[in-house]
């Protein structure tokens, strides 16, 4: 690869007004492109973010919330922390349900480090004021409709727009020396690798879960996972005014099977705990509250192994979706951008592009391993059946969570990964 001449002091610059000029065309304003343009920012690379969807709308999408410890670590250490150090919570306990026991497993202690639960919207909202006061250009409302030239030296990317005077649409281009796809996975950038050089693995897991958001505070300080012979139910603090709640179901269930009154029947049946057990927290506290959010998500990991494609570079879950059991998609998306900002880096600096042409071979295990926590961990909270039988099954699961809150080898493996130390 060559070097190219950095633009240091713009984003971009306008050659029309619907053509511009870039070195990184970032697609997609979530986690991962977010961050990733602000490193590039800080280092002087030149780079424009494009989002289909509103300020607004990317401002409130309440997604994700658990913050890994080195995630955490990397945004401060970036400057990138100041809402989350104001705002953020804490966690280091987190408890599990099997047959009305409690196991309560105090990973911080084990791990010597915390979570930090920061909504996903809050997230984005810093990151995105972050970038436009320090200068940038993000154009929300630009779908990217064509990507193209990712095999030359210039690629292109297409995107509509509204005309400001007249509102009738235009077409805009941003050319550009790379393009990071950071679009999600239903975004435009996985699927304009050509198919008979994309290569992804699959694991549909054959079962749902409904997701909810309810305004009512967390019946406990600490998650719940509830592990119930009517499936899996759990419980996620967001912020002290709403609770993130998850039931299994069928992955083919509508939301309308689910009205309000079997959403919280279903969650008090299977998160009970045994009357005659000590700590009772979490069981009498939980009150039924507003429902802002509701919707099935069907249990599948994917890992796109073509993370890189030409000059078409794949981050966050454009690259991999991975179940939401163990809370990694938000911040395996924020690695994978450190990683992509750092090999730009040095291509920029000292023309090496080495990094770069090793992006897939760097990530792909770190993602891999994270999907082995994840499945692993889905194995624990579900009962997958495989043996044939749900008893042998459960008392798998029982064997794992009393080694869970041993003082072993294997607790403190699971606290690490957890934690994300
Ligand atoms: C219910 C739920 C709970 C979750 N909980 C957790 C958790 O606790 N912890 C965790 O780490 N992860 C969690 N996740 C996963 C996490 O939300 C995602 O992994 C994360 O959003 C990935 O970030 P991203 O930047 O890669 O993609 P996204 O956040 O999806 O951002 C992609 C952006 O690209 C834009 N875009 C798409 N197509 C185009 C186009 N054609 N043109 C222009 N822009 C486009 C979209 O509008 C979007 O803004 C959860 C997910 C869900 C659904």
């Amino acid at each position: 690869m060559d070097t190219v001449n950095q633009e240091k002091d713009a984003s971009h610059s306008v050659k029309t007004d619907r053509q511009f000029r870039t070195q990184v065309g970032v697609v997609g304003a979530g986690p991962a492109g977010l961050v990733l343009a602000l490193l590039l920012q800080q280092a002087g690379i030149a780079c424009i973010v494009l989002d289909r969807q509103t300020r607004e709308y990317v401002e409130t999408r309440a997604r994700a919330g658990f913050l890994e410890h080195r995630i955490v670590e990397f945004l401060r250490r970036n400057g990138f922390s100041k809402g989350l150090d104001l705002r953020g919570v804490q966690h280091t306990t987190c408890e599990f349900r099997l047959e009305g026991r409690q196991y309560i497993v105090p990973y911080g202690d084990m791990a010597g480090c915390a979570h930090t639960v920061y909504p996903q919207q809050f997230v984005v909202s810093d990151l995105i004021e972050l970038f436009i006061a320090r200068g940038g250009t993000i154009l929300f409302s630009h779908p990217v409709v064509k990507i193209e030239g990712l095999e030359d030296d210039k690629a292109v990317i297409h995107c509509h727009a509204q005309n400001n005077i007249d509102h009738s649409p235009v077409v805009k281009q941003v050319e550009c020396d790379f393009i990071a796809g950071c679009d999600g996975f239903h975004g435009i950038a996985r699927a304009s690798i050509p198919p008979d050089r994309f290569s992804a693995v699959t694991r549909q897991y054959g079962i749902g879960w409904l997701a909810l958001l309810a305004e009512v505070p967390s019946s406990t300080e600490r998650v719940i996972y509830a592990l119930h012979e009517s499936g899996f139910a759990g419980q996620m603090p967001r912020t002290p005014q709403v609770t993130r709640f998850y039931l299994e179901c069928s992955p083919q269930d509508k939301e309308s099977d689910w009205p309000e009154e079997r959403i919280w029947h279903e969650l008090r049946k299977r998160m009970a705990v045994n009357s005659n057990d000590g700590d009772r927290s979490g069981n009498d506290e939980l009150v039924p509250g507003k429902l802002i959010e509701r919707r099935v998500l069907d249990m599948r990991s994917v890992v796109t192994e073509t993370m890189q494609y030409g000059n078409l570079f794949l981050a966050g879950d454009a690259a991999h979706i991975i179940t939401p059991v163990g809370a990694k998609g938000m911040n395996l998306a924020i690695a994978d951008s450190e990683f992509l900002a750092e090999a730009f880096i040095t291509y920029y600096r000292e023309g090496d592009g080495t990094h770069l042409s090793k992006y897939t071979e760097t990530r792909l295990p770190h993602v891999w391993q994270t999907i082995e926590f994840s499945d692993w961990m889905l194995r624990l909270i579900h009962n997958l059946d495989e043996s044939g039988s749900r008893t042998f099954s459960d008392r798998l699961r029982r064997a794992r969570l009393e080694r869970l809150c041993g003082q072993g080898d294997y607790a403190n493996t699971f606290a690490a990964n957890y934690v994300g130390k």
